[in-house]
């Protein structure tokens, strides 16, 4: 009969004995898969020296998430990612049709249709005539700057955050008529931000920026996700401060929208790290979430409470049929569907390093996803630089240029500008519109990026790369400003004075 000491149990066990010199060996945290070294355990003393156990290390095979992301969040090519990520066999909804054409509503800085225009020349009865007898004679000229647009991504380019970037401001007036033909040139806003609704967002923009701004020109990251409104009845709507993105989806047109809230005041104990507090109870709106079916689960924004999003996000995603309290018997067919509104991994903020994005709490869950349930999570994704948002605003640059200039087409000569390669460059490159990089925001690089290179050039701030770009298309003594006593038929000032 054995004894313990001698059983196999204890030969097999790799423990060696070693000396007190271990013990302070700095432990290392860059294992890689395959590597055997030790872990230091403190045993007894002996002698004045401390001894220790080395027990070989090893990692949980589940802590090895590379296998368990989704292979092409984590390619290292943003092409290979534009191109496929979206592709499960199927296409991306947009909103279809002409937008509604509101210009009553042009947000104007002081108030709706305040004839006040800061930094423009004061509104006389003659100046509309006269721009049209200039245009009529610039026949060229015109359809040059007809046949042109701009699209700027906001925060880097035109605004830090609240903060103006006076380029930004002049670039507005520019497009909006201060330039020697007096004509509207057409431009349109794409950024990746979210968690407001659009008139919220361009009636701060048009403040800080001194000028009017359509929410007919305005997309950020969820604008697209409209189009989802006529797909799915009841869904569940994640992400952003309080209840502003159930604002959102209410505006979009979403008949029945559940957010996060409401499914932990009708079960608290599916969240149990959450303190939920009295006001929370009192602004949610709980159901009977076991006999409602969700139809689909729309990240609009930054999740502000991972833990609680994620474990909502993963029961709805493993039920039936997005019902709480079922588990699927099939993890694929019976998954209700679910998109994010951006990709980004990071966002640079007032912190010396940037933040954690949407991007990264998508790549968490899909690591999760996959490692309980042994299958890939299928998901769609909205924002630049993914395809869906440049074709949605193709849509709004042509629909814009029937407000402005009564002509519904598509410019032939676009220009992207922006100051992130990864997602405005790289955007604009792959859709085939020019790309200008400025150096107002994230780019602090040379020439010119190196993984993403803007086909247009670098610039120093966003009236340098305007005033290049119109240059080319209209011609190098094109004028930045308007003359209100320009003579139209002489071309000379003070004529008509
Ligand atoms: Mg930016």
């Amino acid at each position: 009969m054995p004894t313990f000491e001698d059983s196999d149990l204890v030969a097999e066990t790799p423990l060696t004995q070693t000396k007190s010199r271990d013990i302070n060996r700095a432990p290392s945290n860059n294992l890689a898969v395959g590597d055997s070294p030790t872990l230091a355990i403190p045993s007894d003393i002996q002698d004045g020296t401390v001894t220790s156990i080395e027990v070989p290390a090893t990692r949980n095979s589940v802590a090895d998430t590379t296998n368990y992301m989704h292979n092409l969040s984590i390619s290292p090519s943003m092409k290979d990612r534009r191109g496929s990520r979206n592709s499960f066999g199927t296409s991306l909804p947009i909103p279809r049709g002409k937008r509604q054409s509101r210009l009553s509503s042009v947000h104007y800085p002081d108030g709706p249709g305040a004839a006040v225009r800061p930094g423009m020349p004061p509104i006389q009865p003659s100046r509309d005539i006269i721009a049209a007898q200039l245009q009529d004679l610039a026949g060229e000229k015109v359809q040059a700057a007809k046949d042109m647009a701009f699209v700027f991504d906001i925060d880097g380019v035109l605004v830090h955050g609240d903060r103006l970037i006076p380029e930004g401001q002049r670039v507005l007036e520019i497009l909006n008529g201060d330039n020697e033909l007096g004509i509207k040139i057409p431009h349109i806003f794409l950024t990746n931000g979210s968690g407001k609704p659009e008139s919220a967002r361009i009636d701060q923009l048009s403040q800080i920026l001194k000028n009017p701004i359509h929410i007919d020109q305005f997309i950020q990251s969820h604008t697209p996700m409209r189009a989802l409104a006529e797909y799915y009845k009841t869904v569940l709507v994640v992400g952003g401060e309080g209840y502003k993105c159930r604002e959102v989806a209410e505006e979009y047109g979403f008949q029945d929208i559940v957010v996060p809230n409401d499914i932990i005041a009708w079960d608290p104990t599916i969240a149990p790290y959450r303190v939920f507090t009295d006001e929370e109870r009192k602004t949610s709106r709980p159901r009977d979430f076991n006999k409602i079916n969700i139809d689909a689960i729309m990240v609009f924004s930054d999740s502000r409470d991972y833990a609680t999003d994620i474990q909502i996000i993963m029961d709805l995603l493993q039920s039936e049929n997005g019902r709480f309290h079922t588990k699927a018997k099939d993890p694929v067919s019976q998954r209700i569907p679910i998109y994010f509104s951006q990709g980004d991994m990071l966002c640079p903020t007032e912190h010396p390093f940037p933040r954690m994005s949407q991007g990264a709490f998508r790549i968490g869950l899909e690591a999760m996803y996959k490692s309980l349930t042994g299958v890939e999570l299928e998901r769609v994704v909205y924002g630049k630089p993914e395809l869906a948002t440049y074709k949605y605003a193709d849509e709004v640059i042509s629909s814009w240029m029937e407000t402005i200039h009564n002509d519904e087409k598509l410019p032939a000569n676009i220009y992207m500008i922006g100051d992130n390669p990864a997602s405005d460059i790289i955007g604009g490159n792959m859709y085939g519109w020019n790309t200008c990089l400025v150096r107002t925001g994230v780019f602090q690089g040379g020439d010119n990026d190196e993984e993403n290179p803007a086909s247009f050039g670098v610039f120093a701030n966003v009236l340098d790369a305007v005033k290049t770009a119109m240059k080319k298309e209209l011609g190098q003594d094109f004028n930045f400003e308007f003359n209100e006593k320009i003579n139209p038929v002489h071309g000379k000032g003070s004529a008509i004075e």
